[in-house]
């Protein structure tokens, strides 16, 4: 029985870290101004804590400055536009997240909308989503972007390979099917209504899993040496009454034997992510400052 190698993500994005802290450094030594990054919470949502609390500790590690803006559950959605807007206008802020989910009085698009797309570093404004569609610069979404930084790292050129995306959300699925496409993969994309999705994902030679179903993927929908990366987070129950565990979307014990590569779920794509937020964040404001950006 053959074994895949198993991506460690962790080490990837402390490398894209490493790479994003060097130019901060180099720039700044060259009178660059500090890049900096707000991220808005609306509610208390604990997950979202620890993920944002997170991105300001990995921020600063590298050199971004970080602004938190906590605020209360019951915020409006004008008190959230008005935030928004002031973030646009200041000169020290170079990346706006918005941490979503929002609670429901706020209506999420248009609050997505009115982040200026110079700064939208989670790419998800439809000006980003159109460059990324058409070509020409955008700040392109950090999930599937730190997947095709994986893609890259270990196929090389992608030309002319078949990927298959599970999925279709704006945040993962579509901007990861147009980034393998522009890389000149054949891509296709499935969702919930595709006939015989392990036949279609068997032509595969990337299979980039984001359907949030724990281990949906078998291992028999794998093409012998194919290139899986598992996006999906999923919490079950564990062996132990009352403990849970992550699993991906892809069946990991039977995938390994038979993948040429994988990621595991933790410690596979999930650390990419807050890694290529922060390159996000300096792209943006190399853009903004017209300074190089090292690619
Ligand atoms: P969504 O729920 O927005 O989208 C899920 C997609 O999967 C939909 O397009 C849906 O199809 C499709 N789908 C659902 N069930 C099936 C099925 N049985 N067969 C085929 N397709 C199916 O999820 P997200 O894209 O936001 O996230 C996907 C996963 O990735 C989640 O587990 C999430 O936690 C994880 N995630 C991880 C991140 C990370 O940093 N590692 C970041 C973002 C997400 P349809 O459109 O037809 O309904």
């Amino acid at each position: 029985m053959s074994q895949a190698k198993i991506i460690d993500g962790n080490a990837v994005a402390a490398d894209v870290r490493a790479a994003v802290a060097s130019q901060i450094t180099i720039l700044r030594a060259g009178g660059a101004p500090l890049p900096g990054l707000a991220v808005v919470l609306v509610g208390a949502d604990p997950a979202s804590q620890v993920y944002v609390r997170n991105k300001n500790k990995r921020a600063a590690e590298v050199g971004i400055n970080s602004f938190e803006h906590y605020l209360p559950a019951e915020t409006s959605e004008a008190e959230l536009l008005g935030l928004v807007e002031r973030l646009n206008l200041d000169p020290q802020v170079h990346g706006i997240l918005v941490q979503l989910p929002l609670p429901a009085q706020i209506d999420a698009q248009k609050i997505l909308e009115a982040i200026h797309p110079a700064k939208d570093v989670d790419g998800f404004h439809p000006f980003n989503v159109g460059r990324l569609v058409t070509g020409g610069p955008a700040l392109v979404p950090c999930t599937p972007l730190g997947c095709l930084l994986l893609a890259k790292r270990e196929l090389g050129s992608l030309s002319g390979k078949r990927a298959i995306v599970l999925g279709r959300s704006n945040i993962v699925g579509k901007p990861m099917a147009q980034l393998l496409l522009r890389e000149s993969a054949t891509v296709t994309i499935a969702h919930s209504r595709t006939h015989d999705l392990p036949e279609e994902c068997r032509r595969a030679d990337i299979v980039v899993a984001a359907v949030g179903r724990p281990e949906m993927v078998k291992g028999d929908w794998i093409k012998p040496g194919a290139l899986v990366l598992d996006v999906g987070i999923n919490r079950i129950p564990a062996a132990e009454p009352g403990k849970t565990r992550l699993v991906g979307d892809v069946a990991f014990a039977e995938a390994v034997t038979v993948a040429g590569a994988i990621t595991p779920v933790p410690g596979g794509i999930g650390p990419m992510t807050i890694a290529i937020l922060l390159r996000n964040v300096l792209e943006a404001c190399c853009r903004l400052h017209d300074l190089p950006f090292a690619e």
